[in-house]
């Protein structure tokens, strides 16, 4: 009674799917199907079918997996979390300049072409001048990510030496990226001084030996510690290093290359002041609070930094074109002053008003609903580990229904065409136009209006 796989491929659902996800797949696809049909029909659950509703049947599945498929290839979403460096949604979303450079630079481009002597070129030059300019690095180099960075530095200029750390900075950021892991993994000793919440420069200067290498300050990112605390500054900390003949790392992590504590982030470190400091060398994120693409960027002294360009694991850990290209888009976007074009920073500048104003049109334009919005006060996060003490004042959209759950609201929004990710508090689904583009909230009003049918 079963049709055949290449019956299938033949009909109208099976030649769509066929065009569209490549035949082989659609068998691969068609003959899970059949078997299903044909363990329910020996189970006796279908023992009536004809072959018409049989065939039906396989043509539905057919189109339900295909659809299932394609929600888990990449796609964009709509971000209503006020999570602004959602790791989970793909941290920072880039500038419209970053896009068109992302564009302009995914088919051939000139990353290691000079054109005006027609000869090879340096990869990632401008960006790295860039870099430089904007933190007053002397020299910089540009790895996949700031685990990479860290990695890098501590194998290349520390591995089989030791390596001094605050025992207050033995902190794990996420996703596995634990300090005194990383450091082990380097091949570098780690030599632990100090307290939890108390280091001072006599803990690092006595532990300074014939093994030492490198003095690691850790940017404790998502953590803090309060209270009976001390550190030394960083410009003291540079100094022993030099003092000592040993490199002085500073690993930041989010690295804001503009001072953001006027929008509450009152304790970022702006990578400048870590160079000014006289720090060797440190690293940070591209795709954190600096608004640009996934990327670990090294910044210091020249001498260091060719070490690095030169030892052989540059090569596993440098980036792409489209990379650099949009990097460079968004630090030129720095340089011009016009940090309002990055979107990072765009919505870490919002006040709780503007985002009043955006959520009280936005519900006069969806206008009569089932759907109950009403607006609330508020904190949005700014997340990507950073700051876990800014808290940033937003209006909320509480949206809720006489008979719809939350958890129905949400999955609906959540399986909207842009699919839209928001939270669940108190049985209201929560919007935070914060992280919402201004040019989505016409797909965010569709997708609400949909969750009523
Ligand atoms: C986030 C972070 C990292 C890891 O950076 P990725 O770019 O996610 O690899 C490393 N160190 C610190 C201090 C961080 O905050």
């Amino acid at each position: 009674m079963l049709p055949s796989v290449d019956e299938m491929l033949r009909s109208p659902t099976g030649r769509e799917i066929g065009a569209a996800a490549g035949e082989t797949h659609a068998a691969v696809l068609l003959r899970d199907i059949l078997n299903a049909l044909r363990a329910e029909i020996a189970a006796e659950v279908r023992q009536n079918a004809s072959r018409e509703e049989l065939t039906a049947a396989a043509e539905q599945r057919l189109a339900a997996k295909w659809r299932h498929e394609l929600r888990h290839a990449s796609t964009r979403v709509i971000n209503a979390t006020g999570v602004v460096i959602h790791t989970n949604l793909g941290r920072a979303p880039l500038s419209e300049g970053a896009r068109e450079a992302m564009m302009a630079a995914s088919g051939y481009c000139n990353l290691e072409y000079d054109l005006d002597t027609a000869s090879r070129g340096r990869r990632g030059g401008s960006a790295e001048d860039l870099v430089c300019e904007l933190t007053g690095a002397e020299a910089a180099v540009i790895v996949n990510n700031c685990a990479a960075a860290a990695y890098f530095v501590l194998s290349a200029l520390a591995s089989g030496c030791e390596v001094i750390v605050s025992r207050g900075e033995l902190v794990e950021i996420g996703g596995d990226f634990r300090v005194p892991d990383v450091l082990a993994r380097s091949g570098a000793e780690l030599r632990e001084v100090g307290t939890t919440n108390r280091t001072k420069l006599a803990d690092y200067e006595k532990a300074i030996g014939d093994a030492t290498r490198m003095i690691l300050r850790v940017h404790p990112s998502n953590y803090r510690i309060v209270g009976f605390t001390a550190m030394p500054e960083l410009s003291e900390l540079a100094k022993l290093a030099r003092k000592h003949d040993v490199i002085s790392f500073e690993d930041i992590g989010s690295g804001a290359l503009i001072d953001l504590s006027e929008f509450g982030l009152t304790n970022e470190p702006v990578v400048r002041r870590s160079i000014e400091a006289g720090v060797d060398i440190v690293a940070f994120s591209g795709d954190k609070l600096l608004g640009g693409p996934q990327a670990g960027i090294i910044a210091g002294k020249p001498e260091l930094i060719q070490k690095l360009r030169k030892h052989p694991l540059y090569r596993a850990l440098r980036v792409d074109k489209v990379v650099y290209a949009t990097l460079e888009a968004t630090l030129r976007a720095y340089r011009r002053g016009a940090t309002d074009e990055i979107p990072v920073i765009r919505m870490l500048s919002m006040s709780r008003d503007e985002i009043r104003e955006r959520a009280e049109g936005l519900i006069t334009a969806i206008g009569e609903s089932d759907l109950k919005l009403e607006l609330t006060d508020g904190v949005s996060a700014v997340g990507g580990g950073a700051a876990p003490d800014a808290s940033l004042e937003t209006t909320l959209i509480a949206v809720s229904h006489p008979t719809l759950s939350a958890e129905r609201i949400e999955y609906s929004l959540r399986n909207a065409e842009v699919p839209v990710v928001a939270r669940i508090v108190d049985d209201r689904v929560m919007i935070d136009l914060r992280t919402v583009e201004v040019n989505d909230e016409s797909q965010l009003a569709s997708a609400l209006a949909q969750t009523v049918g």
